[in-house]
């Protein structure tokens, strides 16, 4: 357990005295609601082990500039503060808990646009701006970012690039890891940071990566230049059911290998066929293409002769667009009549994550069976979609569901069904994440991702960034 012995009322005082009154709270109210994570229940509380109570911040603070975060950098790496920054809060895997105390950086408070440049396709904005809004002002000015992740509207810029997101148009436009061009990052000293705004370079290693997916551990992201596009012509949807899931999947790798690019690919397994999209049997592929009607309408017809070559049946575009339209942005399960999601039976609670990770198409012909096999064995519940497709590979969504008993158990049931299902992940050449992130909830699995010599030279750059340890300690796995 680290050690974080500061004195509370002299760094309140030097918050206060560099921020405002208004920017700096220490109710108890602030810092419950604030010392959390949307999704993982802390341990303890998932117990029901009331000796341990979930982790609690002294301060919320938020900051509106650069020059105020950098502020109080300083002052927590003078006094040696835990600073936990926080944009969405929604990451799910327990990143953003105050594992040792001290400082909650709200970044939602930098929600300015600084610059919209629609004739070299980029916006330059502060990082606590939620995704929604951003949409929201580029799509009045007839551009979008594509970046449009299910949190789209409860996640936040610096949330996205800290946790290397991926939204539903992820196969044609990258992951907003490619669509960055440059940040502004305080670092755990306070000094600031920026990395240069162009499409490409080839000088020395690129600083924009070292940041991204860091997790808050080297530094709060402040600014980003992104891309963007302008909004698409037109969209064209498919919808296809496979008798099986091998067959679909074998369709999307023939599609990718053509050079189609779908913005939007996802196919249901077998069991979320029929829970979610009411299919009596099959696998269900949702297709969008997106752009000028020329080149859509030519992805669509070739695509669609890939589907019909491996026996899917043409369920016309109805299905893809209704999930485009209402569906897009909602949980697939819990919208459906799976008797798992109703309410649990007394002196019970419900678990449930989703185990997503991303290989080559080998890996994906694989995973879904194995992971299934694992989970029902723990007497749970186990659906998938895949989506996030590249021309190597893709991305598996297992979301497993289960009933346990209250009490300690529960703990231990979840952190077996994630320890099972990631080591398998793992043991068949997928990584432990596709874009979730790792947080507290998978940090335990870092030396299997980077090697026990990767995982030391990432302790190393931490240790020399930031030789006080105050950046989001106990986060992936340092
Ligand atoms: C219902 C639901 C659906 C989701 N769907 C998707 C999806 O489709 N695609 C996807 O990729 N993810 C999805 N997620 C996960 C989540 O939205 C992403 O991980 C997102 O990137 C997190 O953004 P956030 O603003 O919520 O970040 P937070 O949860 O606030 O933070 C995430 C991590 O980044 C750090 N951080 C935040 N801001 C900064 C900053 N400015 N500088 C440095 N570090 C920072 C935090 O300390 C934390 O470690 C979903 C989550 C939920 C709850």
């Amino acid at each position: 357990m680290r050690n974080y012995p500061f004195h509370k009322t002299v760094v309140e005082n030097e918050l206060i005295a560099a921020l405002g009154q208004e920017k700096v709270s220490t109710s108890q109210i602030d810092r419950e609601s604030y010392s959390r994570d949307l999704v993982v229940p802390y341990n303890c509380q998932l117990s029901g082990d009331s000796d341990c109570p979930p982790p609690l911040a002294d301060f919320v603070v938020q900051p509106e500039t650069t020059a105020e975060v950098a502020e109080i950098i300083k002052i927590a790496n003078v006094h040696k503060v835990p600073v936990t920054p926080q944009c969405g809060g929604a990451q799910g895997s327990g990143s953003t808990l105050p594992l040792f105390g001290g400082i909650i950086l709200d970044v939602k408070s930098l929600n300015k646009v600084i610059d919209i440049d629609t004739e070299n396709h980029t916006v330059t904005t502060q990082t606590g701006l939620i995704g929604g809004e951003l949409e929201a002002i580029l799509n009045n000015v007839g551009f979008t970012t594509n970046h449009l992740p299910q949190s789209l509207h409860v996640s936040g810029i610096g949330g996205f690039l800290s946790a290397r997101s991926a939204g539903v148009l992820s196969t044609k436009y990258g992951k907003i890891t490619e669509m960055v061009l440059g940040m502004e990052v305080v670092l755990p000293t306070g000094e600031v940071m920026r990395t240069k705004s162009v499409p490409n370079s080839a000088a020395g290693p690129n600083f924009n990566y070292l940041f991204m997916g860091a997790e808050g551990t080297l530094g709060v992201i402040t600014e980003a230049t992104l891309k963007i596009r302008p909004l698409p012509e037109t969209r064209r949807f498919q919808a296809l059911l496979f008798p099986d899931l091998m067959a679909a999947l074998n369709a999307s790798r023939l599609i990718m290998r053509r050079g189609l690019w779908p913005a939007a690919m996802r196919i249901s397994d077998e069991l979320e066929t029929v829970y979610f999209h009411h299919q009596e049997s099959g696998s269900q592929m949702t297709l969008m293409f997106d752009g000028f009607e020329e080149l859509c309408s030519l992805e669509h017809k070739e695509a669609l002769k890939i589907a019909v070559e491996l026996g899917a049946e043409d369920l016309t575009e109805g299905p893809a667009q209704k999930w485009w339209e209402e569906k897009r942005f909602t949980i697939a399960f819990p919208s459906s009549t799976h008797p798992l999601f109703g309410i649990p039976t007394p002196g019970h609670i419900r678990i449930a994550g989703c185990i997503d990770s991303a290989g080559t198409f080998d890996y994906l012909f694989k995973v879904q069976r194995g992971l299934k096999e694992i989970v029902e064995g723990m007497n749970m519940f186990l659906g998938a979609h895949f989506s996030h497709f590249y021309p190597t590979g893709g991305m598996i969504y297992p979301t497993f569901v289960s009933e346990v008993k209250k009490g300690p158990e529960s703990a231990r049931a979840y952190n077996e069904v994630w320890r099972r299902g990631v080591e398998f992940s793992h043991s068949i050449g997928g990584t432990i994440n596709h874009h979730h992130g790792i947080g507290l909830n998978l940090g335990r699995f870092m030396k299997l991702e980077l090697g026990e010599s990767g995982l030391d030279n990432f302790r190393k750059i931490k240790n020399a960034m930031d030789p006080n340890n105050i950046m989001n300690p106990g986060k992936l796995g340092l």
